[in-house]
């Protein structure tokens, strides 16, 4: 078993892409480095009085198409190296998602669940006031990811309008709707997610009602995707989170589970309905499923558990849940993916959308929102399978191709110095 770098596993696709597109390595040598990489170090006093310092990251991987774009996220086990691997997939996503952004990523080390809500927000304004040289509406544009949410934005965009001296709402999105945020953003990621699908499924002639699936991670993206999917018409007979898997061959009550989550701090612990088990953690990857939604974290599907997977399309809402070698794995065994840079884009369109209308002070309904985001999805995911089938590749390495390819045409309208 190789050694799991993600940035590593970016990279092996990209030079992939590049193969394909005949590029010589001359050519797009520079989207395989990130352009700016930033660690601070945040120290916080603590609520009982001693100082705690963090440490901090934003890697702003490209600015080729527009202004770096991507998530912040809080875990106990972030660092430089995956941030720039979450920042390298922004820069592919945008571009195949062709919205006018290249990419980025942060984060902080720890465990927010950890901390007070005067402790949180004090980390966050140090993690503003030290990114903020390099952070901006027009120039990279964080928001939430894992571990951060609507209130976390909230206090970076007062931090950093207060170094500015002006209402800054724009240098964030997913925000709340009180300060700039965007009707139909919270479940944006999700309800891109449902886009997709119900598109792969009008594509090869499936219909929702005969479709299984097992779901992995039930936070934002996993919730708010199977509540959206479970009413497009799926049959979801097994969710799971970081402490419970649950499993009924007759179908969770997604709306049920939805409500018990969101009132129980985001979590599964102590929910019950008729006919449900309560399976073994790992289980849920390997039930006998039409689709397995990945939507927790990266390298869940690696070269340990992917032999056990019965579906036979994985759906990927988290960003890298599959390693190379899962791929290509999965790829042999003619089980499909419908990758991350393509299937959870819906967050960042989202964002988009929620920037421009900063930008323009001009406020969209929900269903406008939610209009465009399903036109932008739809269109995605046709192109996709278009590159796909022109050159005979898997659904990921096509969207590397039109992403390579729309960032080193830019880069070339740019064009290099020296
Ligand atoms: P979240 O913190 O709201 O939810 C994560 C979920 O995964 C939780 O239910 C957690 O318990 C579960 N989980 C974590 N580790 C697990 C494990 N080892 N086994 C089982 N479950 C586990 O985060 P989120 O915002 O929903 O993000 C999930 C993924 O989607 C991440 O990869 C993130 O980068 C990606 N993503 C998020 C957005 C967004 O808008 N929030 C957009 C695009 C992609």
């Amino acid at each position: 078993m190789t050694m799991y770098d993600p940035y590593q596993n970016m990279l092996h696709v990209l030079d992939e892409a590049a193969s394909v597109l005949k590029l010589h390595k001359d050519e797009y040598a520079f989207v395989r480095y990130p352009e700016r990489e930033l660690t601070v170090s945040l120290p916080i006093r603590m609520d009982d009085g001693h100082v705690q310092v963090f440490e901090g990251y934003r890697v702003q991987h490209s600015s080729v198409r527009g202004p770096a774009k991507g998530g912040v996220r809080y875990h106990p086990n972030t660092d430089i190296n995956e941030t720039r691997a979450l920042a390298g997939w922004m820069t592919i996503k945008c571009a195949v998602a062709n919205i006018p952004y290249g990419g980025a990523k942060g984060g902080i080390r720890v465990d927010p669940q950890c901390l007070s809500d005067r402790e949180l927000e004090r980390l966050t304004r140090e993690y503003t006031y030290r990114i903020s040289p390099i952070i901006g509406t027009d120039i990279d544009v964080p928001a939430p990811d894992v571990g951060t949410n609507a209130q976390i934005m909230a206090w970076i965009v007062d931090e950093y309008s207060k170094l500015r001296g002006k209402y800054t709402p724009g240098v964030v999105t997913g925000k709340p709707i009180e300060i700039g945020g965007s009707l139909g953003r919270n479940e944006a990621t999700g309800r891109g997610i449902m886009y997709t699908l119900m598109s792969y499924l009008e594509t090869t002639g499936k219909k929702p009602c005969d479709i299984t699936m097992a779901a992995q991670g039930f936070g934002n993206v996993g919730s708010v995707g199977c509540l959206l999917m479970k009413r497009a018409g799926i049959n979801i007979v097994a969710i799971g989170d970081i402490g419970r898997s649950l499993y009924n061959p007759n179908g969770i009550d997604i709306e049920k589970a939805y409500a018990y989550a969101n009132s129980h701090g985001r979590s599964l612990d102590g929910y019950q309905e008729e006919g449900m088990q309560v399976i073994p953690k790992g289980d849920v990857l390997h039930l006998d499923v039409d689709v397995l939604f990945m939507a927790a974290m990266e390298n869940q599907l690696n070269a340990a558990t992917m032999e056990g997977v019965k579906a036979k399309l994985i759906l990927e809402g988290a960003n890298g849940p599959t390693t190379n070698e899962a791929d290509t794995y999965f790829y042999k065994h003619g089980i499909e993916i419908l990758p991350d840079v393509m299937t959870n884009a819906g967050g960042v369109v989202g964002s988009y959308y929620e920037w421009v209308q900063n930008r323009t002070g001009f406020y969209w309904t929900e269903e406008e929102y939610n209009k465009k985001l399903q036109a932008n999805m739809r269109k995605t995911f046709q192109t996709v399978w278009q590159v796909k089938e022109k050159y005979h590749v898997s659904a990921r390495l096509s969207c590397y191709i039109i992403a390579l390819s729309r960032i080193v045409a830019a880069q070339n309208y740019r064009g290099f110095l020296g």
